[in-house]
């Protein structure tokens, strides 16, 4: 493996820094990632030197906003291989659903028509259907699991053929039971139904290199928070003649081409999704994370973050107390998992005093806790910075933990 970890390290100031006095080991990346310094570096340059609003000034400062501006977008669409008029900045991936989600509930969906989602879904994929879909009556079906976590393929294929199912929305990686959908296939059996297909891709974006085109998904939504960029700042991709037939989502400066009293015209997509001021910085710092990422060999990275999961997962498949929530074949570096008579959250108490970050609870899957029959669940999630050595450490701090609260 051509990567080094404690090089990588010495790109994330916060690693240095202590938890309850004892160095921080942060295993809580599927709720956000560390920003390395070149992110903050970009945010801080912004702010000291380029700052001032997009879009209309024909100043010298406002001309190096906007290009920075555009130029973030051209690096977001490179990356993923698409076009910069498909990628949409937003606020987060839950922003990203909602604006589809609205869009598409009134453009595509007749009265008592289908939305498929999955019951690994995040709230952030369920409630904006929920809330636009009252209007016209729509049905959401959750698609069931097998028992090791991945999809239900034969339901999900039962309701793509059925001529009421208009949307299929799935999220690429699962935040709670790390499982990896096999979205390029489900998306080519979608399609051949014409079910419109929105990925939320929240949790993938950290852990490879996605290439729309080649997925040819109709959406993908993502948070750039997760994937080492700044919090506030997000994309939606939408095929642009989709985008394009989406009416707007928010009204304001920016997105119009002409306002009267009587009537307004709106910018092509993606200006037209963009209303008011846009979080500049935020869209600078992203692209500056994707560069950050793109350094790499996405597949060193991949075999590292697995390496962590399965040094964890082999040792908790020894300890009797444990239940591991999720076993798919296909699975990213997520451990959910329950102790016997112990309560999540004290266990994370006792981690977090030997400096070990992790998340407890319904992790916004509330629907998916109720399938696994938990409240809650601890959750370890990896990223290219974690060690061995700090896996080891999280592994022998759970047995003692277990040890006193058991
Ligand atoms: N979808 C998934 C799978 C997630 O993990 C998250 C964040 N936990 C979201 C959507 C929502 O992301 P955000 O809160 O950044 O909008």
């Amino acid at each position: 493996m051509s990567i080094d970890i404690k090089e990588i390290r010495k790109d994330f100031p916060i690693l240095s820094t202590q938890n309850r006095g004892k160095p921080l080991i942060y295993l809580d990346n599927a709720a956000s990632s560390q920003k390395p310094q070149c992110v903050i570096d970009a945010l801080s340059k912004y702010y000291s030197f380029q700052n001032s609003n997009v879009h209309r000034g024909i100043y010298d400062l406002a001309e190096s906003a906007e290009n920075e501006y555009q130029n973030a977008r051209k690096t977001i669409a490179d990356w993923f291989n698409v076009t910069p008029d498909e990628i949409v900045f937003v606020r987060g991936a839950t922003e990203a659903l909602n604006l589809v989600a609205h869009g598409l509930i009134q453009t595509i969906l007749q009265p008592n028509d289908q939305i498929l989602l999955t019951q690994m879904e995040h709230h952030a994929n369920i409630v904006p259907w929920q809330i636009l879909g009252k209007s016209k009556n729509i049905k959401i079906i959750p698609i069931g699991l097998n028992e090791d976590g991945s999809l239900d393929r034969e339901e999900l294929s039962s309701y793509l053929c059925d001529e009421n199912t208009k949307i299929l929305s799935l999220c690429h990686i699962s935040n709670s039971l790390g499982t990896i959908n096999p979205v390029k296939e489900i998306i080519e059996e979608a399609h051949k139904f014409n079910v419109k297909v929105v990925i939320d891709g929240a949790q993938s974006v950290p852990h490879g290199k996605i290439n729309l085109k080649e997925l040819n998904c109709d959406f993908f939504v993502f948070s750039g928070h997760k994937v080492f960029g700044p919090m506030g700042i997000g994309v939606l991709f939408g095929k642009k003649d989709l985008l394009d037939n989406l009416p707007p989502y928010q009204g304001g400066g920016d997105m119009i081409d002409e306002v009267s009293f009587d009537q307004t015209t709106f910018s092509p997509a993606p200006q037209r999704f963009e209303a008011g001021t846009p979080n500049v910085a935020g869209a600078i710092g992203l692209a500056s994370a994707i560069k950050y990422l793109a350094q790499f060999n996405i597949n060193d990275l991949e075999q590292h973050e697995n390496n962590l999961l399965q040094i964890c997962h082999d040792a908790f498949e020894k300890i009797p107390e444990i239940t591991i929530h999720g076993k798919s074949p296909e699975k990213a570096a997520v451990l959910s998992f329950s102790a016997k008579n112990v309560h999540p959250h004290d266990l994370a108490s006792l981690l977090d005093s030997e400096g070990i970050a992790i998340r407890t609870g319904h992790h916004c899957c509330q629907p998916l806790m109720r399938v696994l029959g938990v409240q809650a669940t601890a959750r370890a999630s990896f990223a290219l910075y974690n060690t061995e050595e700090e896996a080891e450490f999280f592994v022998k701090t759970i047995k003692k933990s277990l040890s006193i609260l058991g």
